[in-house]
């Protein structure tokens, strides 16, 4: 497939306006005077061929629209076509952030309400929806726990993170400041109490804990820990990435939790990848409202209004308030469920992991059994024999159709070896469910009787293996760079 440079043909235009009546404005006065005089490469090209470039170029993509995308940890559900109709009304839209509060009443109606109906859903008691992703949802909340700390005038430069944790938690923690004291779990992949009261000391601000965890593993022993973080002094992080398998069910904030924080754009029906805008809301506990980030909203009975909460906040963390339209769209997601349909939701997440585990798991054996929360963690590892890894078992799996779980994730004890991680949201029926098991299941058979076919894999894709390495050294983000590449061979 040619790049559009390639596609170009001197004089060749999009659109032409009448000759007449226009003053010509030479190419170079439209160009910024810093770019000026160096060789551009411009296209020029038909609008029909604009058109069908970017159209066969959106085919070669795989979105949740085409299929089942079952990428364990990122909840990749289908996200409602009225959440994008409601984002995009007009007056939405055109709320300038700079708008006068008197002027965009409706708009800040939707961000309080949403706070508290996340409030209300994760039993939290004050929100900031400024985060726009999870990671800065932590970043935020791991500042107010310091900010908190520093207040009290309690000297705690520790944070504890369990091996199981998602990569951000150490990182968030660390941007704020904080030592990341690693928690290594014990056999069943959970928080060990045993170690969790060593590392907890008064010099310790707290534990970032996901629950169920990375691996889809449900903690019961929650009270215990919360018992034990609080009972030092220690606050209680929640990173609620996973909230899909307890939604309506359980709620952090009556399990000890001080503050949490959620992906929109996971749990709550709004698109996520690509690079779009997500939303990673933050809510606490009372006891440290003074310490969100500004501005917030506040309603006083009759108007709404945005606010410094005063000199306790840990200031902006972004421009203006808010991802607004990501917000707009959990909001009608969530109202349109409502506290039964939430509840449903997470239902039929974990039924639908547990009968796909249950349906593969005497072809790709997992490390740990039992039931799983809402995603479950396979292995490849009786394959291994044949000379396949997980990684081809993946590879495989595009050419059947799907985008591959993750893989080669979690890594922690007790699931060292080649796994593979599957999460079937509760907007997959049972029979794009069963379709995928019917792949998996030949895919173990090829592995066995064909494992070329494994190794040589994808073959119906455009590309067939990229080089993961030179990718991430040199990565080719412009055509120059393309350029250079192909110059060298
Ligand atoms: C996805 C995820 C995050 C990070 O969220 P982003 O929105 O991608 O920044 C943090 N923790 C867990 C457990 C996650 O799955």
């Amino acid at each position: 497939m040619k790049l559009i440079f390639e596609k170009s043909h001197p004089g060749r235009e999009g659109y032409s306006l009448p000759a007449d009546g226009f003053e010509e404005i030479p190419l170079d006065r439209c160009i910024p005077e810093e770019l000026r005089g160096k060789k551009r490469e411009l296209v020029e090209v038909s609008e029909v061929e604009v058109v069908r470039h970017y159209t066969r170029l959106s085919k070669l993509n795989y979105g949740i629209e085409d299929g089942l995308y079952p990428l364990g940890s990122c909840t990749m559900k289908y996200n409602p076509k009225v959440g994008e109709y409601l984002a995009g009304l007009e007056r939405f839209v055109h709320a300038h952030p700079f708008s006068p509060p008197e002027l965009v009443q409706g708009t800040l109606e939707l961000i309080y309400e949403l706070g508290e109906l996340l409030g209300r859903i994760t039993g939290m008691e004050a929100y900031t929806l400024a985060p726009a992703a999870g990671a800065h949802g932590e970043l935020a909340g791991v500042l107010i726990i310091r900010k908190y700390f520093e207040d009290r005038g309690e000297e705690r430069t520790r944070m504890l993170v369990p091996d199981s944790a998602h990569g951000t938690n150490p990182a968030s923690s660390a941007m704020a400041g904080y030592r990341v004291v690693e928690l290594k779990s014990n056999d069943q992949g959970t928080i060990d109490l045993g170690e969790l009261e060593k590392a907890m000391d008064s010099g310790t601000a707290g534990l970032m804990l996901t629950n169920p965890n990375t691996a889809g593993m449900f903690d019961p022993r929650i009270d215990r820990i919360a018992e034990i973080v609080h009972g030092r002094g220690g606050l209680l992080y929640y990173d609620g990435a996973n909230l899909n398998a307890t939604l309506g069910i359980l709620r952090p904030g009556d399990c000890g939790f001080d503050v949490v924080h959620l992906n929109l754009h996971k749990t709550f029906g709004t698109p996520h990848g690509g690079g779009g805008p997500g939303a990673g809301p933050v809510g606490v506990k009372e006891f440290l409202r003074p310490y969100l980030p500004s501005p917030v909203v506040e309603f006083d009975g009759e108007k709404y209004r945005l606010r410094d909460p005063g000199e306790k906040s840990i200031g902006m963390i972004r421009s203006f308030v808010a991802n607004f339209s990501v917000l707009v769209k959990a909001y009608a997601w969530i109202l349109s469920l409502g506290p039964g349909g939430l509840r449903e939701a997470a239902e039929a997440a974990v039924v639908n992991a547990n009968y796909l585990l249950a349906k593969l798991k005497d072809y790709y054996r997992p490390s740990y059994g039992g039931f799983c929360a809402h995603e479950c963690v396979l292995t490849g590892r009786d394959f291994k024999k044949h000379g396949i890894k997980t990684l081809d078992i993946a590879k495989r799996l595009m050419d059947y159709g799907y985008h591959p779980p993750t893989i080669y994730f979690p890594h922690f004890k007790p699931y060292a070896e080649e796994t593979l991680m599957v999460e079937p949201p509760e907007s997959e029926g049972r029979e794009v469910i069963d379709d995928f098991i019917a792949a998996m299941i030949k895919i173990a058979a090829e592995a066995e009787k064909d494992p070329d076919l494994l190794l040589e894999a994808p073959g119906a894709t455009p590309i067939r293996r990229t080089d993961d390495v030179l990718a991430v050294r040199r990565p080719v983000l412009h055509y120059d760079d393309e350029l250079k590449l192909k110059e060298e061979g």
